[in-house]
């Protein structure tokens, strides 16, 4: 990997966000996923407020962080490493 990719586009994620429902479904072994994220159907996106999200599979919030009218910095760009 080049020294100039940019570190913060790798996944740097160190606490996944679940929904509670689903991840006591997981752990109770009552799905046939072999992961907690593949059993998962969130959804992400932008609110009037700031970014939620949302699990499909209970139809319900899952969290909703407000930004509280600041304007973050925002990378969409999605390079893949060499
Ligand atoms: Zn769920």
């Amino acid at each position: 990997m080049s020294d100039d990719f940019p570190q913060n586009l790798l996944n740097s994620i160190s606490h996944q966000i679940v929904c509670s429902k689903c991840e006591a479904e997981f752990l109770a072994g009552l799905t046939d996923s072999a992961s907690l994220q593949s059993y998962s159907q969130l959804d992400v996106g932008f609110t009037d407020i700031g970014l939620q999200v949302w699990c499909r599979r209970h139809d319900g919030n899952v969290a909703h962080i407000d930004f509280d009218g600041n304007t973050l910095q925002t990378d969409f760009r999605c390079l893949e490493k060499k």
